[in-house]
């Protein structure tokens, strides 16, 4: 069987330098934050293009901490989307705000044109909008000129949610520097994955960063003293020390993934059926996930290429709104949420990380026209 993704792959190409991580942790008695941590935000940092990051325990985290840096709380709204990963609606909800929830466009990121409907047609007495998550879906740059003069126009903070973009670029500009701040995952199965839980937020701003290191440990400003009310969310020093190493094979990560993307996009163009990845103009996406849509019969398709031996995932089946916990209750954007409910049911993720052999893409390729063409 290919697999749709293989975390473990990635630890095995790399083993000796992350077992000589670990081992390093290990010896140093250094087991909260320290230089390795410091280390490793540093690295980050410099590859984000920003001046500052902070470590967090969780991608979920780094989107929470991001907005209470931001300030963002009781009685506030936050506009993002509902084709995402349900942490991005949920840290809104964390952090005491509203989601608003905006349809998207062909290139899986938040509509512009339905963000600045959704703004024009605010309700008053409904809570005020404050801040804007676009998320950089699959690894595809949103609109982020449209949604940064949007967010200009009505004074609204923009943070990023860069879990699945890790130096995706828009007209030459990485992602992350567009708005104010920026949130990463650091997942396993992302571009740039941990070997357990972890998280970073990335930002130019001296304040943001001193209320990010302030918040992530107990508010405090000198040890024991917690000058604002905080939590505890660190990143291991153990994990930093294995990202470490991961970052350093990021750009040959990243183009391995682009390299897999072309071979897609040429084996598979002119399939019966299958509509390929759109990517927006000026856009360098960095394909942390490959996905084509087969609308009315996506589930048939998955389940012809798992017998053929063809790992396949959905990002995501469910849309956050119509999610139990969600549905009926977070309001939704003007015109509502067509295009998000429609993807839901035709997108399909094809097997794709580095460690990828140009042979299984091949069989890959192979397996699906074959499905395709049986299918038309
Ligand atoms: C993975 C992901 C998150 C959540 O990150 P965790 O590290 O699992 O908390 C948030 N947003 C998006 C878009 C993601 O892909």
């Amino acid at each position: 069987m290919i697999p749709q993704t293989d975390p473990k792959a990635a630890y095995l190409e790399r083993k000796a330098e992350i077992d000589a991580a670990i081992a390093r942790v290990l010896d140093s008695g250094r087991y909260i934050l320290g230089p390795e941590v410091e280390a490793f935000e540093q690295e980050f940092a410099s590859f984000a293009g920003v001046r500052h990051a902070v470590a967090v325990a969780s991608g979920t985290d780094a989107l929470i901490l991001a907005l209470r840096a931001l300030g963002v709380g009781e009685g506030d709204a936050v506009i993002t989307v509902s084709h995402t990963a349900v942490a991005t609606v949920a840290a809104v909800e964390l952090v005491g705000a509203t989601p608003v929830l905006v349809d998207v466009d062909a290139c899986h990121g938040l509509d512009p044109e339905k963000l600045a409907a959704t703004l024009a047609a605010w309700p008053s007495g409904a809570p005020k909008p404050k801040a804007i998550i676009p998320v950089h879906l699959y690894g595809q740059p949103a609109a982020m000129n449209e949604i940064m003069a949007i967010a200009d126009r009505y004074g609204l903070a923009v943070l990023e949610d860069n879990s699945q973009a890790h130096g995706a670029t828009l007209d030459g500009t990485m992602v992350g520097r567009f708005g104010r701040i920026a949130a990463y995952s650091l997942y396993p199965t992302k571009n740039l994955g941990a070997i357990g839980d972890g998280g970073i937020v990335a930002t130019d701003d001296p304040v943001l960063t001193t209320a990010l290191k302030e918040l992530r440990e107990y508010g405090w400003r000198e040890r024991y003293v917690s000058a604002i009310a905080g939590m505890n969310s660190r990143l291991d020093p153990l994990q930093a020390a294995i990202l470490r190493v991961k970052l350093s094979h990021l750009p040959a990560d990243t183009a391995r993934r682009r390299a897999i993307a072309a071979a897609y996009d040429k084996g598979l163009a002119g399939t019966e059926g299958l509509r390929l990845p759109q990517t927006r103009s000026g856009a360098v996406p960095v394909y942390h996930q490959y996905v084509v849509e087969a609308p009315g019969r996506r589930d048939a398709l998955q389940a012809a290429l798992r017998e053929k031996g063809v790992g396949t995932l959905v990002h995501y089946p469910v849309p956050v709104h119509l999610q139990p916990a969600y549905k009926g209750r977070v309001p939704l954007g003007a015109g509502g949420l067509p295009r998000t409910e429609t993807v839901a049911l035709s997108v399909l993720s094809l097997p794709m990380f580095p460690q990828l052999a140009d042979t299984q893409v091949v069989q890959a390729i192979q397996a699906i026209r074959d499905v395709c063409r049986q299918a038309a």
